[in-house]
């Protein structure tokens, strides 16, 4: 199956199941991923984000990712996670990224649009997909500085969607980025109303720490793409101390098999929860 556009995954979901965008930093954690997504059957979508770039160059974890999706068995697409820069979207679709988000939610509407535009502009002439976002996603991004959450307005929404004509939307419906401090306060009402002005596919950021009671709200009300971050960066991190606590004499392959298997759990469980299992033969 392999290495796919991003549109094309996103096309088949509906209000059953939502797909997975797993973030990675290393050819470890795109290997548990991959491992994962072939053990459920499902469709997969790796990236990485701009604010982690200083630990994992894209120059170098790019083509570990091309490569990584070529080598799944299962559908699965290369994604640039919160793009903020265009020569860092370049950067990625001239690496063979099949989507890009260009996140430009900190720009006022029209120069967003703007932006974004531009944005989708290039990306064509790669053949590949484009996620905007609008609204405020909570909490912080790898690197980049902590904003406050600003839920999506309808109109705007609308009206974004129109003018950039986007493949995918994230969305603001009161998600943060990062470890929740506190339960988040799901608007899924304002998600309803989003997805009946809007036909572009929806995007949730800020999965992590949400229940699978969340995540089934959102799914069946038009939410198609689903990111999880910080569960797996903690899955990983958790794995690798308890070999540690375990093996006191675990030498550095050890730690490497701890991250692989970390993701590779968190990967698992949240495509078990999104309703993945088996979908991979809908994209025959
Ligand atoms: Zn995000």
């Amino acid at each position: 199956m392999s290495l796919v556009n991003m549109k094309e995954l996103l096309a088949k979901s509906d209000s059953t199941f939502a797909v997975g965008a797993f973030n990675v930093s290393d050819m470890e954690m795109a290997m548990g991923a991959v491992r994962a997504a072939e053990e459920m059957e499902a469709p997969l979508i790796l990236q990485i984000a701009e604010g982690r770039l200083r630990y994992s160059p894209l120059e170098f974890l790019g083509p570990i990712m091309i490569a990584a999706a070529r080598q799944c068995k299962m559908p699965t697409a290369v994604h640039l996670d919160h793009g903020r820069t265009l020569e860092t979207v370049r950067l990625a679709l001239t690496l063979g990224f099949t989507s890009v988000m260009f996140d430009g939610s900190h720009f006022p509407l029209e120069e967003n649009i703007e932006k974004t535009k531009e944005i989708v502009a290039l990306a064509e002439k790669f053949g590949a997909s484009v996620e905007g976002e609008i609204g405020s996603i909570g909490g912080a991004e790898g690197d980049m500085a902590s904003a406050d959450i600003k839920v999506t307005s309808v109109a705007e929404a609308k009206r974004f969607a129109e003018e950039t004509k986007v493949d995918a939307l994230a969305v603001a419906i009161g998600t943060a980025h990062g470890n929740y401090k506190e339960t988040p306060n799901l608007r899924i009402d304002r998600l309803k109303e989003i997805h009946a002005a809007v036909d572009t596919p929806l995007v949730l950021h800020g999965g992590t720490g949400l229940t699978a009671e969340d995540f089934h709200n959102c799914l069946a009300n038009g939410i198609t793409k689903i990111n999880i971050a910080t569960a797996s960066y903690d899955s990983s991190a958790a794995k690798i101390k308890e070999v540690h606590k375990a093996k006191p004499e675990a030498n550095y392959f050890d730690f490497s098999d701890a991250i692989c298997v970390g993701t590779y759990e968190n990967v698992k469980k949240h495509m078990e929860i999104f309703g993945l299992k088996g979908k991979s033969k809908l994209y025959n």
